[in-house]
Formats: structure tokens, sequence, C-alpha cells
């Protein structure tokens, strides 16, 4: 087939062609040996999380049951969006995802799987690490798509939008969310106009109503004049100004916003935000909102997330526990606390154990969301997800 860029089709994602040799060997010899009906129990648990995060926000689930959809297995898994751990409470490694069928029937799905759930959970997470950072009032823009393979837009949009970004800058993108594009200009517009306030007032002309008009201001001059500029120029019509300080002129950017802030609020400007951009991330993000900045626009820091690391292994073997060294084997329940987010996991026949941390009464969070190749619940729409992550988050306290 020919074919313009260096992507999987969904057809070839779907017949496993994305996946390692070595599975498609095992299935040849499963076959070939007459172990093709023997029935498993694979777990997905977490091998370690990145930067030493202590939870991450389990993301990809959609894509990975679609990948799964058709297959005579049935999978649980915890929900789309569930703020998760590597391990208990004490110290048992978390199944986020239980397959359970003939192995010779999915195991050449395990590299596609892993690769859905480790990369989208490492974007939402990072996303997510923001929102807690920055708090729920302040706008949180993904714009990390361009440093990305665009085939992979979608994905790392919604995941951004999941883990509790506001809005998304690609078309492709927003429409995988159900919502509009979020936006404002490039230096390019101003430079092609070569005149900051003809650029500015061109886009209040020619842009719909709907669009914020928020006025890029460090082209030429200093950020506090344009500012101003860009202030005087719209009048009331303006929604705030972006400050996309190049790093050769940063030397204190919390205290350009500062002093932007100072200089339109004493000039009678105090309802023009600013929306600050270039080289944000979680480290930053804090200094620069409490100097002023109402919004960010975040890039590479997102979409270039560390990946969650996830290992599928075989935990029992026609209904016996069974599992390499290093892995708990036997079915068995996650349970939660709906409080704290504590974990403990349990053999599949165990009491319900209440919370070791507040006592309360912990619920089994593992779903069945395929039953013989079916699919038997609705998938949440990203929103209700992202909903869901913002309520977790506010019940975490360790980043
Ligand atoms: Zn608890």
């Amino acid at each position: 087939m020919e074919r313009l860029f260096h992507i999987a089709t969904d057809e070839e994602i779907k017949r496993g062609e994305t996946t390692d040799v070595y599975f498609v060997r095992t299935k040849e010899i499963l076959k070939a040996k007459g172990y093709d009906k023997v029935n498993v129990i694979a777990e997905i648990t977490v091998s370690s999380l990145p930067e030493k995060w202590p939870w991450a926000v389990f993301t990809g689930l959609d894509e990975a049951l679609r990948l799964l959809e058709g297959l005579p297995i049935d999978v649980y898994s915890v929900p789309e969006g569930t703020i998760v751990r590597a391990k208990d409470y004490y110290g048992v490694k978390i199944p986020l995802v239980i397959i359970e069928g003939p192995y010779y029937e999915f195991c050449i799905y395990e590299t596609p799987l892993l690769g859905f759930l480790c990369q989208a959970s490492g974007v939402a997470t990072r996303a997510a690490r923001i929102r807690k950072i920055v708090g729920k009032d302040k706008l949180l823009l993904a714009f990390g798509i361009r440093r990305m393979h665009p085939a992979l837009a979608p994905m790392l949009d919604r995941a951004a939008y999941i883990g509790g970004f506001d809005g998304v800058s690609s078309l492709i993108g927003a429409k995988t969310i159900g919502k509009k594009p979020m936006g404002t200009m490039p230096h390019a517009l101003i430079i092609v106009m070569r005149d900051q306030v003809k650029a500015w007032k061109a886009f209040d002309e020619v842009m719909p109503p709907e669009v914020p008009r928020i006025m890029l201001v460090d082209t030429f001059y200093d950020e506090k004049i344009e500012a101003v500029m860009a202030a005087e120029a719209l009048k009331d019509r303006i929604y705030g100004v972006r400050l996309d300080t190049p790093s050769s002129r940063k030397g204190n950017f919390a205290d350009i916003i500062r002093e932007v802030r100072w200089e339109l609020d004493i000039r009678g400007h105090k309802n023009v935000k600013i929306i600050v951009s270039g080289g944000v991330n979680e480290h930053n993000v804090k200094e620069l909102a409490d100097a002023g900045a109402d919004g960010f626009g975040i890039g590479t820091y997102v979409s270039n997330a560390p990946v969650v690391d996830l290992a599928m292994d075989i935990v029992a073997v026609e209904g016996k526990p069974v599992a390499k060294r290093g892995k708990f084997s036997g079915r068995k329940v996650v349970w939660r606390c709906p409080n704290d987010l504590e974990y403990v996991v349990t053999p599949w026949n165990a009491e319900p154990p209440k919370c070791p941390k507040c006592g309360s009464k912990m619920e089994n969070i593992l779903v069945k969301y395929i039953e013989r190749g079916k699919i038997i619940r609705k998938l949440p729409s990203v929103d209700k997800i992202r909903r869901y992550v913002l309520e977790q988050l506010s019940k975490v306290s360790e980043l």
C-alpha cells in the first residue's frame, strides 16, 4: 500500500501488525503444539512511574477497548481517568486491566495495547499535575502538537483535556473532544503585516465575535509597551494579551508579568487577561501564576510527557495461580478508598478490606468492559472523564 506518512492505519493496528515479532512466533508455536485453547488471566500493572510521580491518570482506555473488541476474551479495567498508583498500601502491584481468555487469541495485542495506555496516560498525568499546581481558576491550553507526529494530535489533545486542560489548539484535537479549537495569533501574522496595531485590528475585524481577542504582545517591542498598545487599540473588545517572551529576553519572566499587570491596571485595563506561553512547565508555572498570569499555553512539556511504564503479565493459567518472578499470581480484586484514593489489592475471594488509612469502606474499582469480545458498557464522554479527573485531583495531596 502506498502511503504518504509513516503511520499505521486503523486496520493494520487492529490486525496486530504493529506488534513485536516474538508474539507472532509465540502464537504460531502455541497453535502448532495444541496450546491455542489454554485459558489465562493476564494483568496490566505499572512497572514504574517516571520522575517519582506518586500517581498517574490512567488514559487511553477507549482505544484499548476498541483494539480488543471482537476477540474471544473478557476485559476488566479501572475506568478511564482513574488516578492510579504503582502499588497498593502494602506494596502489591495494582492490576489496572485484567484480560481473561485464551492467550493465543490476544497475545499479539500486548504491544499496541500498552502503547495506547502508556503514552496517553503520561500526557494526561503531566496535564493533571499542572492543573493541580495552578488550581482550578487558571486557563490551560494545550499547544503541544507541533512537536509530535501529526497523526498523534487527536490522542495528545484528548489526553491533555482529560488531564484537566481547558482547551486544545488543533482542529482535529478539538473535534475529538467535541469543542472548538482555541488559540491566539502567531508572530508571523504581525511580521507579515509589519505593524502590530494593524495586525491586532485586522484580527478583530476579520475574526467572528466568539473568538476571544487575545493579542500577542512581544513581537517587536517590550511586553509592557505592546500590552498597553493592544489594550488601547482594541479598547473593551480585548480579552487578553499573550506573552511568548523568547528565552534570550526572559530575564525574570515573573517580574515581566508583574510589570505588565501593573501597567495595564494603572491605565484602567484590569479586565485584560495575561496569557503566557513558551517554556511553561510544572516547575515554573506556579511562580508565573502567582505573578499574575491568568492562563497558559503549554506545549511540549505536556505533549512530550514521559510515558507511564506499564507491563502485561500472565498471573493464572487454567484457573491456577502462576506468575513469573517479581509478579503476584492469581485473580485479584482492586479496592480503592473513595476518600483518600488509597488502594488495596486482595485475592479474588478475600473479604472486602477497610481503608488502612482512614478506615472507610473501600470500593471494587475494576469494571467489566468486554464480555466475550463485546463492549458491554457505554464509554463515558471526555467531559465526564475530565470531571472525574478533577474530582479526584481535589483528593490527592502529593505531587
Ligand atoms: Zn481512606
